[in-house]
């Protein structure tokens, strides 16, 4: 049979995560199996895909660093300029996938083929496992024609949800993920989507000597918190601070001065919210004080496009 050829990227995480008891799902270690273990769990695969495995890198990625993005990004875009390769697939830890997803998203070129992220709530040696399934989802996903020119997928408890705007919204459920606002893109068993693909702008190109990206740290401010630590963070190097903050991005006033002389000292300060949906958008106080709105980026998301947004300006 002609099969397609996708290429695995595994990173750990806990569909790679093993336990001592079947009926454990929280006291396991992740990132304990190899993508050949991943592969031999599900051997349904073989009759979608012919699966090209790497281990990219093994870790829990709630350790993961830009380093790691890099790399990884490097591997999946050696992986779409193989003219052998019908599409990516990349396990992952869930903790960061939203990170990974974005980076990915604004980084690579995958506009004629499919970049599918899964990953897994429960690790694989506990009872109802689900990375087999996201796994199998994941790779019909990548092999399917209709998946291409979506930008990077996240394929999860049957979903298919745009990498741009993922969220993790839940510690345990299997449902983890939460599409955004726009809702999913499409779903499998079998893979349909909502809507067409679209017209995508061209990635970011990373520089060849990058090792890493710019220091962007996340705030979630608090009633009544005051500013000292958005001081610390600039004392400390960071070059943008995103400011997860109550509604619309409302900047408490104790607030308006420390983020003025953050600006002036060169600092790029972004106002996002911490209400988990929706959009921050532009206020007169962006002028006063030198901050932009973060519009429909998660703080997360926000900080990886701030990150990129800097490394380019050094190129
Ligand atoms: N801590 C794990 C990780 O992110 C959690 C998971 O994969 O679900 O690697």
């Amino acid at each position: 049979m002609n099969l397609p050829t996708i290429a695995l990227l595994a990173t750990g995480g806990t569909i790679a995560g093993s336990a001592t008891a079947a009926t454990d799902t929280t006291g396991y270690v992740a990132a304990a199996l190899g993508a050949d273990a991943l592969l031999a769990a599900v051997p349904a695969i073989t009759t979608v895909a012919r699966v090209r495995a790497r281990q990219v890198y093994s870790i829990d990625s709630k350790d993961i660093s830009s380093a790691h993005w890099l790399t990884l990004a490097r591997a999946a875009q050696e992986a779409l300029d193989d003219a052998a390769v019908a599409g990516v697939v990349i396990t992952h830890g869930t903790d960061t996938l939203e990170e990974t997803a974005v980076f990915l998203d604004r980084t690579l070129d995958c506009r004629h083929k499919p970049v599918v992220l899964t990953g897994a709530m429960r690790p694989a040696t506990a009872l109802s496992a689900d990375g087999p399934m996201n796994l199998y989802d994941a790779v019909c996903a990548a092999a399917h024609p209709d998946s291409a020119g979506r930008g990077v997928l996240v394929c999860f408890n049957r979903l298919l949800l745009q990498g741009a705007t993922v969220h993790k919204r839940h510690t345990s459920a299997l449902d983890a993920f939460g599409p955004g606002e726009a809702g999913p893109a499409g779903h499998t068993g079998p893979v349909r989507y909502h809507a067409p693909a679209w017209q995508r702008p061209a990635p970011q190109a990373l520089p060849r000597d990058a090792e890493s990206l710019p220091r962007v740290d996340i705030l979630h401010v608090g009633a009544g918190m005051p500013a000292d630590l958005l001081e610390y963070a600039v004392q400390r190097g960071a070059r943008g601070v995103i400011l997860a903050l109550p509604g619309n991005g409302s900047l408490p006033e104790p607030w308006h001065a420390p983020v003025a002389r953050a600006v002036a000292a060169g600092v790029r300060v972004v106002r996002a919210t911490r209400c988990g949906n929706g959009n921050v958008s532009a206020h007169h106080i962006d002028q006063q004080c030198g901050s932009t709105a973060a519009g429909p980026l998660t703080p997360a998301a926000a900080r990886i496009a701030l990150m990129l947004d800097l490394l380019a300006d050094h190129c």
